[in-house]
């Protein structure tokens, strides 16, 4: 007997049935059980009446309330249809392409259907301060450091293969725009150095890259002004840029679809409990781990406790601003406790230019040795441009406002000297995004916090966390499922080297 069989014979022999009540699966589909139990009780008209009148209240109520917030779209009582669950096993902060990425690979991962319940939370739906989509979309070969080499390299064969990976049934194939091309970087006298032994590693973790000279750069690059550069490195293959919505959007869907639950909120509150534990060098340490992630929802007084076994803080440039919610940081000085998440938001600027007469297709990604970058931007004379401002000059993060006078002094100067033709270039528009910056060493913060032990990292990824979204994701998954790193060792970015003080200094940050 069905279910449904089942619970209508129930009603029928309950005590109290009306015969006049008729349930068809038609009503209950419509209804749902609640209509069901209200069925079956006398509740009076008048009653009935009061409800109505509360309903048409608090709606006056409401409108009168938004009335009085001009320009707020914040709706007073509003109840939200979309709140989380109370319970599930790990919650992502941070629905960027970094934490999709990580959901991803967790129910890639996991041996039995259905095994993990996984809640992505994001506090910005349209990703309007997200690193993710203010990015400028590239991946290169060419770091200084072997670890970020086989990130790169990891998530370009990712990318080579991305519908067999993230591909729907029944939904359009991923297309992520890639458009294949070699990031040149340019070395002064001071740099050349450094560029040689950069090449020797990158070779020597499997990157394609060549060394050209001055004269083998104007070769190649007719177009480039060679003055003051010693040596150029150009990556031969697996280089370029692509669309970031996409391959967000991709990692996202892929997920959802296979039960990843999205949620759009803000974690603004985490419950622990705590432990003290005598460390190693006899340091009382208080250890906490988060029971509850207390999610608000957006524009609306609701809130939801969801208790977890896992968090990830995939909160990219706001990562640190969340671990300190938890008390890291704020501890004595010398101890764990004060050491706070060395993550925050540094605003950087992207122009876009156009120059009828600038370089065409065969355009690279071209870093000079300034720090100002340029890549083609489409076809049609349309690039984009930008640098990092000297840490002196790091402009406000309270905002996304572009400054216009920076490209004026810091920016076309060196393009007009690297490529003549851009003297004659014109700014058609500009974006502001935060890169996650690291400020210890400019790279990612990958594992478990020492003094939380439920909560895994993956932020810190100062400018490459796009490009390297897939492998990182496919590690975090590792190391929550697995309890170690299985396809590429990424111990050496753990919080670990934070408390001993010993960065892994990346060299070739843009
Ligand atoms: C101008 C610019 C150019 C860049 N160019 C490149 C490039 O060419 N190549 C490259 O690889 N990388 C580039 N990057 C860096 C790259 O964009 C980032 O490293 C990467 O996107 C980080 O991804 P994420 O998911 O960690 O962060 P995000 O995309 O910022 O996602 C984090 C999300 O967490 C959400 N969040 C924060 N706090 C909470 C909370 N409490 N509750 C709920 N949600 C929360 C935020 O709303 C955000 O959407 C660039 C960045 C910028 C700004």
């Amino acid at each position: 007997m069905s279910a449904w069989r089942r619970l209508q014979v129930k009603l029928r022999t309950a005590p109290g049935f009306f015969a006049s009540i008729q349930l068809t699966r038609r009503h209950a589909r419509q209804y749902g059980p609640l209509t069901l139990c209200r069925s079956l009780s006398t509740g009076s008209p008048l009653q009935n009446k009061y409800f109505k009148d509360l309903k048409a209240q608090l709606a006056g109520f409401r409108k009168k309330a938004s009335d009085a917030l001009p320009g707020s779209s914040w709706t007073p009582l509003l109840v939200s249809p979309n709140l989380p669950p109370a319970r599930v096993d790990i919650v992502i902060i941070g629905g960027g392409v970094v934490g999709w990425s990580i959901a991803y690979w967790l129910k890639q991962k996991e041996m039995i259907r259905e095994g993990a319940r996984i809640l992505v939370v994001e506090k910005d739906p349209m990703y309007s301060q997200s690193s993710t989509v203010l990015s400028a979309g590239g991946i290169r070969q060419q770091f200084s450091l072997p670890e970020n080499i086989h990130l790169s390299l990891a998530s370009v064969n990712f990318m080579r293969k991305i519908n067999d990976y993230l591909g729907v049934m029944n939904e359009d194939p991923v297309d992520l725009q890639f458009n294949q091309s070699g990031y040149l970087f340019l070395a002064s006298e001071q740099g050349a150095q450094i560029m040689e032994e950069n090449y020797i590693t990158q070779r020597n973790a499997g990157a394609h890259v060549s060394l050209l000279s001055p004269t083998q750069l104007k070769q190649k690059f007719p177009w480039i002004n060679t003055d003051g550069v010693v040596l150029a490195s150009y990556g031969l293959e697996n280089e370029g840029w692509f669309d970031p919505w996409t391959l967000l959007n991709a990692f996202k869907r892929k997920a959802i679809s296979m039960g990843v639950i999205p949620c759009h909120g803000e974690v603004t509150d985490l419950k622990c409990t705590t432990k003290m534990l005598r460390s190693d060098s006899d340091e009382i340490m208080a250890v906490k781990r988060i029971n509850y992630v207390k999610v608000q929802m957006l524009n609306s007084l609701e809130y939801q406790p969801v208790e977890c076994s896992i968090v990830v803080n995939a909160a990219g440039a706001f990562s640190g601003k969340l671990t300190k919610m938890l008390g890291i940081g704020s501890g004595p000085k010398d101890s764990i406790a004060g050491i706070p998440l060395p993550v925050e938001p540094r605003k950087r600027y992207v122009y876009v230019v156009n120059c009828p007469d600038g370089p065409g297709l065969d355009t690279p990604f071209l870093i000079d040795y300034s720090g100002v970058y340029f890549r083609r931007e489409g076809l049609g004379g349309n690039y984009i441009a930008g640098v990092s401002p000297e840490e002196a000059e790091e402009p406000d993060t309270n905002n996304l406002e572009v400054d216009h006078q920076f490209f004026e002094e810091k920016v076309w100067p060196v393009l007009a000297h690297r490529v003549p033709a851009f003297e004659k270039l014109k700014v058609t528009s500009a974006w502001a995004g935060f890169y996650d910056y690291n400020t210890f060493d400019q790279n990612g913060i990958i594992g478990v916090h020492p003094l939380i032990n439920n909560m895994y990292l993956a932020t810190g990824f100062s400018g490459h966390g796009l490009q390297h979204s897939p492998a990182v994701g496919r590690a975090v998954a590792e190391l929550i499922l697995d309890g170690n790193f299985k396809t590429l060792d990424l111990s050496s970015f753990s919080f670990g080297r934070i408390l001993s003080q010993e960065p892994m200094l990346e060299r070739n940050i843009v």
